[in-house]
């Protein structure tokens, strides 16, 4: 299963549609059912693109956190448009 070893940030950058600073940055890779964009982690396991996004541009979550898009556009990788929130218990 020879791969090329592309990292991760690259790969990730080229395939985001950077517009301007307010407006969404669509992912023109591949994405799942729900329409998450996903990308491979160096580990080659998948990744929802807009975690990745938010690791490259502010660093690891905080523990019981997630990520959620502000604009509703979930193939949106602008990072001004992403935000953390706490997990309630029960919510997975
Ligand atoms: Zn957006």
């Amino acid at each position: 299963m020879a791969r090329p070893k592309t990292p991760l940030t690259k790969r990730l950058w080229a395939k985001i549609a950077k517009t301007g600073p307010d407006e969404c940055w669509p992912w023109t890779g591949g994405t799942n059912l729900s329409n998450y964009g996903r990308i491979r982690g160096e580990d080659g396991v998948e990744i929802p693109v807009h975690y990745a996004v938010w690791w490259e541009t502010h660093g690891p979550l905080p523990p019981y956190h997630r990520i959620r898009h502000t604009c509703g556009n979930r193939a949106c990788c602008n990072p001004a448009h992403l935000e953390v929130y706490e997990i309630v218990d029960g919510e997975w």
